[in-house]
């Protein structure tokens, strides 16, 4: 699920981390031998983002090797962005998410469509400043995210850097699954998996930033705190999660419109998911098993997952969004009520009997 955004750059002038479970892979990272490119990942958003900028600032920060100090110029600066040894090579995309425009940004235009890809001459602009020579012997960090965002000629064009860095230098990625990137990246980088933070630590989190009661979301959510914080701040709160198996199987789309559409049909997958699962004798994963009504049929959920993995695939597309929502809803339901028809379908009985 998409989740959060890097809000904060790094540790803040209080010392504190950008995420309380980033001290462990922090440390991880920090002990590894040989890191000049390093891919931070992780099976879903668990804040590979920040923890790329939190290393950044450690490997910038003036005063200690384990944690950023938050507190000198180089920590400072890290946190604005304007540390002259950092680069940040981000999608278009990214850049309109995280309000990291810069003033007469081409991406100001109305009809600008920002990019989804990291784009060559980004990564020609970023070679090019990896051989200017450092500001201080800290040396200089890159750092590239989403690491999938880079295709092909991005890559060919980043190769050489990544075999031989000039000087100082250290690559930092963050992305998803490493099995998404070019073969030729993921031979050369060396890799650091992030784990779901424990429910405990988690939930408190949530907590802390108005996200309470969210153990439904937090398992909606496979464990990732910040798309769980993602379904809170849509105003999907755990009643209305803990509803919605038994609202689609009536069709009722109510609880999802005017929602994000991404979000939207990765809920629904999830929901068609643990309808799959009660339908073969299985255990909900996502939702609690006693809120997914029985008796949906396979093929008919099989049908259903199909028609949201294809408009997940075009889920830019600038569609009426409240009409696709309620077509993939009716949809679902259908899968509940194919399977009642039968049961239903001497249905004219009941209209003669008396009383
Ligand atoms: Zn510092």
């Amino acid at each position: 699920m998409a989740g959060g955004e890097p809000k904060t750059v790094g540790v803040a002038g209080d010392g504190s981390l950008p995420l309380p479970w980033l001290r462990a892979p922090l440390d991880q990272a920090l002990r590894l031998k040989r890191s000049h490119a390093l891919l931070v990942h992780a099976d879903q958003d668990v804040g590979q983002t920040e923890l790329a900028l939190t290393l950044a600032q450690a490997r910038l920060c003036e005063h200690v090797e384990r944690a950023p100090c938050g507190q000198c110029a180089a920590c400072r600066q890290v946190h604005r962005r304007t540390h002259p040894d950092l680069r940040i090579v981000v999608p278009e995309v990214l850049r309109v998410r995280f309000d990291w425009l810069v003033e007469d940004d081409p991406l100001h235009r109305a009809n600008a469509k920002p990019s989804r890809e990291i784009k060559i001459e980004q990564v020609r602009e970023a070679i090019e400043w990896t051989q200017r020579s450092a500001s201080s012997a800290r040396g200089r960090v890159l750092l590239i995210f989403p690491a999938e965002a880079i295709h092909a000629a991005s890559a060919n064009a980043l190769l050489k850097t990544l075999e031989e860095p000039p000087g100082n230098l250290r690559i930092v990625m963050a992305g998803g699954d490493p099995q998404r990137l070019l073969p030729t990246l993921r031979s050369r980088v060396q890799r650091l998996r992030m784990a779901v933070p424990d429910s405990a630590q988690a939930l408190a989190w949530l907590s802390t930033q108005g996200a309470a009661p969210a153990s439904r979301a937090l398992a909606v959510c496979s464990g990732g705190p910040l798309a769980a914080l993602a379904l809170h701040e849509a105003g999907l709160d755990d009643a209305t999660l803990d509803q919605l198996p038994a609202a689609v199987a009536r069709g009722d789309a109510q609880a999802l419109l005017g929602k994000p559409l991404p979000l939207v049909i990765d809920l629904l997958q999830r929901v068609a998911h643990d309808a799959m699962a009660r339908a073969a004798g299985g255990a909900a994963q996502y939702f609690d098993g006693a809120t997914v009504p029985a008796g949906a049929t396979l093929s008919a959920l099989a049908r259903w997952q199909r028609e949201l993995l294809r408009t997940a695939r075009h889920d830019d597309h600038p569609w009426n969004a409240p009409l696709l929502v309620e077509a993939l809803v009716t949809n679902g339901a259908r899968c509940w009520s194919s399977a009642a028809a039968p049961a239903h379908q001497p249905s004219t009985h009941w209209l003669h009997s008396p009383g």
